[in-house]
């Protein structure tokens, strides 16, 4: 019965070890790969994950998060492509006038 016991408590390991590992990971910007660490290394993958790199973007404008590639912001809108995408630097495109009328 002790195998048993035993593969009860690799079984609850992993799962709540995935479990930690996915919340840990999602707030890195990485849920998956946090969920396959803590599954595989338990609390050593949990350390692991907090020093990860934040992979999320943050809205230059209200510092929310966003996620990876947004072009707008989606709590305050604004574009986020025109500050978080590395343009090439100092394109200056010929400014239509805008004068109208
Ligand atoms: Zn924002």
């Amino acid at each position: 019965m002790e195998d048993v016991f035993v593969l009860i408590a690799i079984v609850v390991w992993a799962v709540v070890g995935g479990i930690v590992g996915y919340l840990l990971g999602r707030q890195r910007g990485t849920p998956e790969a946090g969920a396959a660490m803590g599954v595989f290394l338990g609390f050593v993958g949990w350390l692991f994950i907090l020093t990860w790199k934040d992979e999320r973007t943050k809205c230059p404008q209200c510092l929310g998060v966003v996620p990876k590639g947004a072009a707008l912001c989606m709590h305050c809108g604004s574009n986020l492509q025109k500050n978080g995408a590395p343009a090439p630097p100092l394109q200056v495109s010929a400014p239509t006038n805008d004068r109208e009328g």
